[in-house]
């Protein structure tokens, strides 16, 4: 596990603080995410639906709820499940595919996620070739 600096220990604080208002009722999985923007820290957690489909994950709830408030610079992103045990394998902490991409989407790739209990890594080491539209 890398060392986390204050700053990255307190967005990883927030992130666990955002996983209490998880709605989970079927996997029973709380996931919280915070994200450092120009204009402050956004929080997201999991949202689940009836229909599996719709449900979203903690860390594209914190991004989207950020670009809906005029953020446009992402530094840094803290997602914690807080229900993974100590010993779960890191894989159970990881973001999925999905929300990779949309990091991918708003956040440079030397920006940090700080993943709890798994480590702090650099947005392209988690998705090294995103998709990217070419919008020229
Ligand atoms: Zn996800």
């Amino acid at each position: 596990m890398n060392v986390l600096t204050e700053d990255d220990l307190h967005l990883l604080e927030t992130a666990r603080a955002a996983s209490e208002k998880a709605y989970c009722p079927h996997s029973h999985f709380y996931v919280g995410a915070a994200v450092e923007t120009e204009i402050g820290v956004f929080r997201g957690c999991n949202i689940e639906n009836d229909s599996y489909g719709l449900s979203m994950c903690a860390e594209r709830v914190a991004i989207f709820t950020a670009v809906s408030a005029g953020a446009q610079i992402f530094t840094r992103l803290a997602v914690s499940c807080i229900d993974a045990a100590e010993d779960d394998s890191v894989d159970s902490k990881m973001p999925c595919g999905a929300c990779r991409q949309v990091l991918a989407q708003f956040m440079p790739p030397t920006a940090l996620v700080i993943i709890d209990g798994a480590g702090t890594f650099l947005l392209a080491e988690l998705l090294p070739q995103p998709f990217r539209m070419n919008m020229e």
